[in-house]
């Protein structure tokens, strides 16, 4: 049934739904509601709690504005139980004159603190006389916004479709297999769209708020459900796929291990062997490592392109940030003793770059870089292998246009993908189902853990002054300044501040600058000096944040540390802790702190624990965010919520399983209702 065939909605809002996959009337079930407002009942002033939403009603005791640097609208009721505020930022004068001494109102809104009362800024509001007003029989639901199309007019014609279901004059079809909802006690699913499009009054609303009502678990099973297929699905079509066999013989790796200054932990030989069990395959490897900051992964990427040069295959690593290519690069020189390594990014300009392409084009076997190497003219010549270190930094785009660059003569290259963001387990199944998953976790012998203590920014002579007196006994320093200023200028022009004020107070110290402003060269000069000890202390931007090692560097300063995220902050700090010296991080702050980041501060203090620093960015941040901003559309769900419904993706890995093997045939028609062209779903 055509979406116009609705009261209400004409050629141009049809247009806009299907913007947002909405095609037919049928989708516009599958259009859910975000959250839900309770005005079905009204709470007494002297029962609210702080941050609640709620509904209230009371007589204006008085209506005033307050001057500030923007004019304020306060009204003041009283409903017998106690007082509120509400206030306004943005009103007529027309409003204030209707607020009269004595009139009565009601509103809904968020209560929150205020310096005198309790209050509610920016309420929805009506007036009313002597008799009350109506309350609403069922929660109100919420849908998502969107661009040019109000919230009144999906609501209406929701009622409409909700209508045309009770008539039987469309039908959503079961595809859950009868025993599943059975056993699991599920409702089926017309019953379950019509619950939380339209609750009766009846309904358990702290359940239906809080999203874990049944009827609501019904839905949320079939969308992870959908996602998990998917993803399968995108697995499934790389597997048959062909890639070059890259075995390894044992002695090349002897060889390589022999002459490294340590002997591998476990975890990374496990991981190492997985790997090259993949990648001897003719079917594209697909895996993504995950090992906390410092776990050594660079290595292990190291011994899987031994695999591909000794199959005479090429192999690129790319990484996010310049510095951190440069490391690699001067990393793999040492360890390979063989300078077949070509480095390419966007620094290497005019003829060093046409040279860098020549050699790529013919074949160069270990090729480091950065986004330069997905750029147009980049030609590979028998790509066996693509390894991208600290992916959370790319989007996916950025990694599928460097593997399709990869193809040659209907081969794929294999595909290894390094994250230091230790994703909790069922987040990673669902988000990286699509990937085999393998994991470092396990830190190299000798390292101690890292001491954090949180400082105000006042403190900061007496900190840069242990700092100097730890470097003058051998100790080398970072000290972070964060800006979080889009401009690459102003960042740089902070850190140069820090830069010159230290120099002034510690002459005696041999003090570097590094901040993405710098020359390439120049960079990785000063980088270079810190490595070899010629520097004591290093200024830097957040330039440092991923992937930096060095070893002998045992404390850091994060100025104004509050302003950076729990994931930034713990990456930031993986740069120190490193070698075997005990380490020490102070994280600055500008006080008053807020309530988010204090509890960030305080997680960063007690524990060092990658995993559980995730487990918390999840609670504060949500899913998107800790997969990467870029990559948001790999993960986003109009119901599901990682944290909450943990039980729910369990059950999902396992009826997909099932699905897969016993209904094939429903499988592709869940993927068509829950996710619309428009959702990315990631291909890597
Ligand atoms: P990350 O996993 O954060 O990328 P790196 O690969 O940079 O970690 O390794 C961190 C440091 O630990 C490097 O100096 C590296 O040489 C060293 N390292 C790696 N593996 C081991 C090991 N098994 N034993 C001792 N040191 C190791
Ligand atoms: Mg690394």
């Amino acid at each position: 049934m055509q979406l116009t065939e609705l009261k209400g909605i004409g050629e141009k809002t049809a247009k806009k739904l299907t913007l947002l996959g909405i095609e037919q009337v049928n989708d516009l079930l599958f259009h859910l509601p975000l959250r839900y407002q309770d005005k079905t009942r009204i709470t007494y002033i002297s029962d609210l709690s702080i941050g609640q939403t709620a509904l209230v009603e009371g007589e204006v005791i008085k209506t005033y504005l307050i001057n500030s640097r923007k004019p304020m609208l306060v009204c003041e009721i009283d409903d017998g139980t106690g007082t509120l505020a509400l206030k306004f930022f943005n009103f007529y004068h027309s409003q204030r004159l209707k607020m009269k001494t004595g009139s009565n109102i009601r509103a809904y809104g968020e209560v929150r603190l205020g310096k005198y009362t309790i209050e509610i800024l920016h309420p929805e509001y009506q007036h009313y006389g002597e008799k009350t007003l109506p309350l609403e029989s069922s929660l109100t639901a919420i849908y998502p916004k969107s661009e040019g199309i109000n919230q009144s007019t999906i609501q209406k014609a929701l009622n409409q479709v909700l209508l045309l279901l009770d008539r039987k004059e469309i039908k959503v079809e079961e595809f859950l297999p009868e025993h599943i909802l059975t056993e699991q006690q599920l409702p089926n699913l017309s019953q379950a769209l019509h619950y939380v499009h339209k609750p009766p009054a009846d309904a358990d609303t702290n359940a239906l708020i809080a999203g874990t009502h049944t009827y609501q678990k019904r839905l949320i099973l079939e969308e992870v459900l959908a996602h998990l297929l998917a993803m399968k699905q995108l697995k499934q079509k790389t597997q048959e796929l062909y890639a070059p066999e890259l075995p390894i013989e044992k002695k090349h790796i002897y060889e390589f291990l022999k002459q490294l200054p340590f002997e591998l932990t476990n975890a990374q030989h496990r991981v190492i062997k997985e790997i090259h069990q993949d990648i001897a395959n003719n079917h594209p490897m697909q895996r993504l490592i995950q090992g906390d900051v410092g776990s050594g992964k660079t290595v292990v990427a190291a011994i899987a392109i031994l695999a591909a040069f000794y199959q005479n295959h090429q192999s690129v690593m790319m990484a996010p940030t310049e510095i951190l290519a440069e490391q690699h690069l001067n990393t793999l020189k040492t360890w390979y003793r063989s300078d077949e390594i070509v480095f390419l990014s966007g620094a290497i300009k005019g003829k060093a770059r046409i040279e860098a392409l020549k050699q790529i084009k013919h074949g160069v076997r270990i090729i480091i870089g950065t986004h330069a190497l997905f750029q147009k003219d980049v030609e590979f010549n028998a790509l066996g292998l693509v390894i991208i270190d600290e992916q959370h930094r790319f989007g996916v785009h950025q990694r599928l246009a460097l593997r399709s660059k990869g193809q040659f003569e209907a081969l794929q290259p294999h595909m290894l993908i390094m994250t230091a963001t230790p994703i909790p387990r069922t987040l990673a199944q669902t988000a990286y189902a699509n990937l085999d998953i393998s994991i470092i976790d396990e830190l190299p012998p000798g390292r101690q853990e890292t001491s954090t203590l949180v400082i105000s920014n006042s403190k900061l002579p007496q900190i840069a002054e242990r700092i100097k007196t730890n470097c003058q006994k051998g100790a080398q320093a970072y000290w972070v300044c964060t800006l979080i200023e889009e401009s690459e200028v102003l960042r740089a022009k902070a850190a140069n501040d820090t830069f010159e004020e230290l120099r002034q107070w510690f002459p005696e110290l041999r003090i570097g600058l590094v901040h993405g402003r710098l020359k390439s060269a120049e960079k990785q000069s000063i980088m270079e000096q810190f490595k070899s000890h010629k520097l004591d202390l290093l200024i830097a931007t957040t330039v440092i944040e991923v992937g930096v090692d060095v070893p002998n560097a045992s404390l850091m300063v994060i100025e104004n540390a509050e302003r950076l995220g729990l994931s930034q902050l713990h990456q930031l700090r993986g740069r120190v802790g490193r070698g075997n010296a005990k380490s020490h991080c102070v994280l600055m702050y500008q006080a008053p702190l807020g309530d988010v980041a204090k509890k960030r501060l305080d997680i960063m203090r007690s524990t060092t624990d990658g995993f559980i620093i995730a487990k918390e960015d999840l609670k504060i941040r949500g899913a998107g965010e800790l997969l990467g901003s870029k990559q948001k559309g790999s993960v986003q769900f109009r119901l599901a919520d990682y944290e909450r419904d943990k039980n729910i993706f369990h059950s999902a890995q396992k009826l997909a399983a099932e699905l897969i093997i016993n209904h094939p045939h429903i499988c592709q028609k869940i993927i068509d209702r829950w996710i619309t062209s428009n959702d990315e779903i990631s291909n890597v």
